[in-house]
């Protein structure tokens, strides 16, 4: 076993209870469910000899839907077992061992379980207090960046001239990690013909409502993405995730039906919990990040009791709160409810 390995302490994903009676408002899944389209496809996937071959493994059909869909060329985008494979694949392809990785904090832990694992060192810098990176940005250099936008947990996201400024700043290559981009205004898919440092890296978990089939991608200068195809396993995304992937995206609108529900939900949420006496960030995610001048812990602790789960966040030199995925209406308003009894009691 490499030293590394053993003296790490591996990432935590968030709690999996998936019973039906837990309110699961943790792990930032979509509450709704995906396309029927995607039904389709995957049921389609199950017939003929489809199983038994090897799925395409560069991904080419869903490419093309992808590339029309974003308006990107297909050379330009790599595919991925959920979004942290393609940022393993990045890390492993940009980060020798001994190396250095720099992000902004508090941010996507997983960053810090990728810079172990390779036996590099993560620099962490924290946000400013308006939840933008120190300029100048004092770590400079690095083999690799990580952007988190929207990030997590705040929620916040820079604007694209601010991530331009970033770019530039971090002078060696940039990964926008843009998980929840698909519930913010803008996004930076458009820089990336422009900005060469500057990689994409996209998810279908929670926009698309695919948690579980993991499906993610990467948008890059196609050059890059030649070089970065040398590092993926050969078949790293199945027959399956790729038709309900492809499917998915090929469905804008049904997405876009969900969304707006969603941004209203998130609004509801904001301003009810702040009422409740959180500290709310506002939010261009499908999750809120909230504080309170009461323990938070505690408030976790008593809403898992009544089976509903939410995230509680620690990072060292900023403190705790807790991240709460948007659910459907249904789900919130039991939330805002179990809340108030919890907060008065
Ligand atoms: N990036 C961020 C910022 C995330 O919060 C998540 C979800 N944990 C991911 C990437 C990974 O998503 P996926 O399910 O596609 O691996």
């Amino acid at each position: 076993m490499r030293p590394n390995i053993r003296d790490m302490a591996g990432y935590t994903p968030g709690e999996q209870i998936n019973a039906a009676h837990v309110i699961k408002l943790n792990t930032n899944e979509n509450p709704y469910p995906p396309s029927p389209k995607v039904f389709d496809a995957v049921r389609a996937a199950l017939t003929g000899d489809k199983l038994r071959k090897y799925p395409q493994p560069l991904g080419d059909t869903f490419r093309a839907s992808a590339g029309k869909v974003l308006g990107v060329s297909p050379d330009s985008i790599l595919i991925g077992n959920g979004s942290d494979d393609i940022l393993t694949i990045l890390t492993r392809a940009f980060v020798p061992e001994g190396g250095v990785i720099s992000s902004l904090t508090p941010s996507y832990s997983l960053y810090k379980s990728l810079a172990d694992i390779q036996g590099a060192k993560l620099v962490t810098v924290p946000f400013t207090a308006d939840w933008t990176p120190p300029d100048p940005w004092p770590a400079k250099g690095a083999h690799l960046s990580f952007l988190a936008n929207p990030n997590s947990p705040s929620g916040t996201a820079l604007r694209p001239e601010q991530v331009v400024k970033f770019a530039e700043q971090v002078n060696g290559p940039l990964v926008l990690d843009e998980a929840y981009a698909d519930f913010c205004e803008w996004n930076g898919l458009e820089l990336v013909g422009n900005i060469p440092n500057l990689i994409v890296t996209r998810t279908f978990s929670k926009y698309y409502a695919l948690a579980g089939i993991r499906f993610g991608f990467a948008v890059a200068a196609p050059e890059l993405v030649r070089q970065l195809v040398k590092v993926k396993d050969s078949y790293n995304c199945d027959v399956l995730s790729l038709a309900a992937a492809t499917a998915a995206i090929e469905d804008q609108d049904y997405y876009a039906g969900l969304r707006s529900k969603m941004i209203a939900t998130r609004g509801r949420m904001t301003v009810e919990l702040t009422e409740l006496g959180f500290t709310v960030t506002p939010s261009r995610a499908n999750f809120v990040w909230c504080r309170h001048e009461k323990p938070v812990k505690p408030i976790y602790e008593a809403l898992k009791a009544k089976n509903i789960l939410v995230r509680y966040m620690k990072y060292e030199g900023y403190g705790d709160g807790l991240r709460i995925s948007v659910g459907t209406t249904a789900e919130v308003e039991t939330l805002l409810g179990a809340l108030r009894a919890i907060l008065t009691s």
